[in-house]
C-alpha cells in the first residue's frame, strides 16, 4: 500500500531465502519496498537475483489475505473469517483425536521458519496436540550430513567455522555443491581463495557453473562419491600422508577405516565411478600437502539412501588428514534452506527436543518439560522421519489430519504423486502459507501468514550464527503470524500452558529450553545479536564468549575424541536396467528456490528461468533422436515428467538432470525414488533409473 508523504522506513534484515542469509536493507518508500544489499560477513555486500527481487512478493496480487475454507463436501476453497477457520481446525483435530488417538494428528514444518516458530511448532505438537508425529522438510535437505556429523564429532553444526575461512584454505574440496547457482555471493569467498593461490576441486556429475571454475573437476557417476572418498583416503594411506599424531591424539576407530579403505584400489574405483586414477591422486595430494584444507559436502553427496555413509567417508578423510579443529581447515556441510540450521535445533524434528536434545533422553525430557511447565511423562516419544510420516497419512494406523507450516511437499517430496494422493485422502489438511502453494490448494483450511519483512525473530545461518530478522512494516489486514495461529489453536484445544505470541518472549523461553544442550542459546540475546554480526552457538553464558570455531581442543563426545566409522560403497537403491537405462538426478537453478512457490511468482525470475528442462548430453540425445527444445518424457517406475530437452556436454552421457522447482507435468519429484537412508531418513533424490523418450 502506498503512503504518500510518509518518510521512508528502513530495516536491516536478511534475505528470506537460502542459508547464506545475505544481509540486506529493506526500504519502504511509501510507494514500494526496495531491497539494498548490506555488508554482512557471508555475502559481503552481494545478493543474488532471488534476494534482489524478494520484496516483489510482499504486495503480490496472489498473496493470501484471508483464511480459506473448503466446504465439507469437497467444493472449492472460499474466504472465511479467522474464527470460522480456527474453529474448523480445532473441531477437526478434536474429532480425529477422539476417534483415532492423539497420534492421528501430525504436524509438518519447514526449514524456512524462524527459530521461534520452529520452537513453538515442536512445543505445540508435543504439548497442545500431544502427538509424536512432527517432522519437517529439512529432513530432505541436510539430515544425512547432520547424522554423520553427530556420530563423528558429537554435534551437528553445518560449518564449524566462519564462512570466511574458505577464503584462506589452500585446498578446498566441494562435493555435490554448486554455490555459483545456489548461493552466488558465497563465490566471493572462493574468489579470495583463488587470489591467494588456493586450489579448488569440485566433485559433481555435472560440469556446473561452480565446477567450471575449479582447478580440478571430478565427474563421478551419481551415487559413487563414497567410493571416491575411500579411494582418496587409500592413496593418502599408501603415500604416508595420514596425520598420525592427530589420529592418535584426537580420534578413535581409525584401524577399522584403514582396513576398509585398503580394499578401495584406485583403478577399481576408476572403473566404478569414471574418475581417473590421476585425478584421485591429485585430490589426495592437494588435500594432504596443503597447509590448510577444507572439505565441504552438500546435497549431491547427502541426498542418497547411503547419504550418511557417503558424508562419513569424507569426514573420515578429513579426520585422517587432521583437518577438523585445525586453524583454517576442517569439514563442513553447506546447509540449504534459510533456517536449515536453526530449523533443526529447536524441536520440529521427529526425534529431537529444543537445544538439539534427543526426545528419548530422560534428562532432556525432564529439562524441557520443566521449561514448558508440563509433566515429562506426558511428552510423546520419537516420531518418524518426514517421508515415512507423509507416506503413512490416511493409511491404517497412520495420521488422518495434518497441519503444514512453511512447506510444499506436493512438489518437494520424493515420489510426489503418492504423497499428493495421501494428502487428498486426509480427514483434515491445514496449510499455513502466504501463497496458495500446490499443497495449500489441496487443503481443507488455508491460513494466511506474515512474510519475512513483516515479522521479528531470529534465524541461524549455515555457520551456526544466530541472526536477527527485523520487521519493516505491519502485515496486511487479515494476515496473522504463525505464532499467533499456534497460540490461538492451543487455547481452543485447551492446552495446559499458554503459547506466547511475541517472538521475543518465545526466544527467551527457547534460550532456557536450549540451556545445557548441544545447541546452547542460553547466552544469546536479541541485544547481543544486534551489537555484533550475530552470535555463534554454543553460547551458554550471557557474559561469556560465543563459539565461531568448534573442535580446536576437543570434540563434544564423552571422551573428547572424534569417531571414525568404516563405510563401504553400495549400489544405488535403483540401478539402471534394459527398461530404465539412464540415471536421473535433480538439483536447483540460479533463479529459483526450493519448490518454487515463491520464485515462480516473481516476474524477473520467471523471465530468467520460465520453466523446467531436461538436461542431457548431445550423445545421448543423438541416440534418442532428440534435438534441442524437443519435449521429452523422463519415465521411472514411479511416474514421469515432461519438459523441453536442453542439450549440454556438461552432463555425463549416461545421466539426465532436471530442476525440482516446478509443478504439474514438469514435477521432477514425480520421478524420484523414495528409498530412504536408514539412519537419517533422507530420500534418494539424487539418483534413480529412468528411460528418456521424445514426447
Ligand atoms: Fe538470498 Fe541466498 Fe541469494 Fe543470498 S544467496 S540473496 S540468501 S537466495
Amino acid at each position: 500500500a502506498t503512503r504518500p508523504g510518509v518518510p521512508p522506513r528502513e530495516a536491516a534484515t536478511h534475505c528470506p531465502y537460502c542459508a547464506l542469509q545475505c544481509g540486506m536493507v529493506l526500504r519502504d518508500t511509501g510507494e514500494r519496498v526496495e531491497v539494498l544489499p548490506r555488508q554482512f560477513p557471508t555475502n559481503r555486500g552481494g545478493l543474488c537475483q532471488k534476494g534482489w527481487t524478494a520484496a516483489e512478493l510482499l504486495d503480490h496480487p496472489e498473496r493470501l489475505t484471508t483464511p480459506l475454507l473448503r466446504d465439507p463436501t469437497g467444493g472449492k476453497l472460499r474466504p472465511a473469517s479467522w474464527d470460522e477457520a480456527l474453529d474448523r481446525v480445532a473441531a477437526g483435530i478434536r474429532t480425529v483425536q477422539s476417534g483415532h488417538g492423539r497420534d492421528a494428528v501430525a504436524v509438518f514444518g519447514g526449514g524456512g521458519l524462524t527459530n521461534e516458530k520452529a520452537y513453538a511448532l515442536g512445543k505445540f505438537a508435543r504439548v497442545a496436540l500431544r502427538t509424536r508425529h512432527i517432522d519437517y522438510n529439512g529432513r530432505w535437505c541436510m539430515s544425512s550430513a547432520a547424522a554423520a556429523g553427530i556420530r563423528a564429532f558429537g554435534v551437528d553444526r553445518g560449518l564449524p567455522f566462519p564462512l570466511a575461512d574458505l577464503g584462506r584454505a589452500e585446498t578446498l574440496l566441494l562435493v555435490g555443491a554448486n554455490p555459483a547457482e545456489t548461493m552466488p555471493p558465497l563465490m566471493r569467498h572462493l574468489a579470495d581463495q583463488r587470489r591467494r593461490g588456493g586450489r579448488l576441486i569440485v566433485v559433481d556429475p555435472r560440469a556446473t557453473a561452480t565446477a567450471r571454475q575449479a582447478d580440478l573437476h571430478l565427474q563421478p557417476l551419481p551415487g559413487t562419491d563414497l567410493a571416491v572418498a575411500n579411494a582418496v583416503l587409500h592413496i593418502a594411506l599408501t603415500e604416508g600422508w595420514i596425520d598420525r599424531d592427530y589420529v592418535a591424539a584426537r580420534t578413535e576407530g581409525f584401524d577399522a577405516v584403514r582396513r576398509t579403505v585398503a580394499g578401495y584400489w584406485p583403478a577399481e574405483v576408476e572403473r566404478l565411478s569414471g574418475v581417473p586414477v590421476a585425478d584421485l591422486e591429485a585430490t589426495a595430494r592437494a588435500l594432504a600437502t596443503a597447509g590448510s584444507a577444507i572439505i565441504l559436502t552438500a546435497r549431491g553427496a547427502e541426498q542418497h539412501a547411503k547419504g550418511v555413509d557417503t558424508v562419513t567417508a569424507f569426514v573420515n578423510l578429513a579426520l585422517a588428514l587432521g583437518l577438523p579443529g585445525r586453524s583454517g581447515s576442517g569439514y563442513g556441510c553447506l546447509t540449504g534452506q534459510g533456517n536449515g540450521q536453526g530449523g533443526r535445533e529447536h524441536g520440529q524434528k521427529a526425534d529431537q527436543l529444543p537445544g538439539y536434545r534427543r526426545v528419548d533422553d530422560p534428562a532432556a525430557r525432564e529439562h524441557v518439560a520443566r521449561v514448558w511447565g508440563v509433566p515429562a511423562d506426558g511428552l510423546p516419544g520419537p516420531g518418524v522421519p518426514a517421508y515415512r510420516l507423509l507416506e503413512s497419512l490416511g493409511t491404517s494406523g497412520g495420521p488422518r489430519a495434518l497441519l503444514v507450516f512453511g512447506s510444499n511437499p506436493v512438489v518437494s517430496a520424493p515420489r510426489a504423486a503418492r504423497i499428493e494422493r495421501r494428502l487428498r485422502g486426509l480427514d483434515l489438511l491445514v496449510v499455513a502459507d502466504f501463497l496458495l502453494s500446490e499443497t495449500a490448494a489441496l487443503a481443507d483450511v488455508v491460513l494466511p501468514v506474515t512474510q519475512w519483512a513483516e515479522e521479528d525473530g531470529t534465524l541461524t545461518n549455515l555457520e551456526g550464527r544466530v541472526l536477527r530478522r527485523r520487521a519493516l512494516r505491519e502485515p496486511p489486514p487479515g494476515v496473522r503470524t504463525d505464532l499467533a495461529i499456534l497460540a490461538d489453536l492451543a487455547t481452543r484445544l485447551d492446552a495446559p500452558v499458554r503459547f506466547p505470541v511475541d517472538p521475543r518472549v518465545v526466544f527467551e523461553e527457547l534460550r532456557r529450553a536450549s540451556a545445557g544442550g548441544p545447541a546452547d542459546y542460553a547466552g544469546v540475546s536479541w541485544e547481543r545479536i544486534e551489537a555484533a554480526d550475530g552470535v555463534f552457538w554454543p553460547c551458554p553464558d550471557p557474559d561469556g564468549p560465543d563459539t565461531p570455531r568448534l573442535f580446536a581442543d576437543s570434540f563434544p563426545t564423552p571422551d573428547g575424541r572424534a569417531r571414525f566409522h568404516p563405510v563401504t560403497h553400495r549400489p544405488a537403491a535403483e540401478e539402471v536396467c534394459a527398461a530404465y537405462p539412464v540415471h536421473f538426478t535433480t538439483g536447483r537453478v540460479l533463479a529459483h528456490y526450493q519448490s518454487g512457490t515463491q520464485t515462480r511468482r516473481v516476474a524477473a525470475l520467471r523471465r530468467a528461468a520460465p520453466g523446467a528442462f531436461v538436461e542431457l548430453h548431445p550423445d545421448l540425445a543423438a541416440r534418442l533422436g532428440v534435438t534441442e527444445g524437443d519435449e521429452v518424457r523422463v519415465v521411472s517406475r514411479r511416474g514421469e515428467l515432461r519438459a523441453p530437452a536442453r542439450l549440454s556436454p556438461a552432463i555425463r552421457p549416461d545421466t539426465v538432470f532436471a530442476p525440482f522447482h516446478f509443478a504439474g507435468a514438469a514435477r521432477a519429484n514425480s520421478v524420484t525414488n523414495d528409498a530412504l537412508d536408514p539412519v537419517s531418513g533422507m530420500p534418494e533424490f539424487k539418483i534413480c533409473a529412468v528411460r528418456v523418450e521424445k514426447a
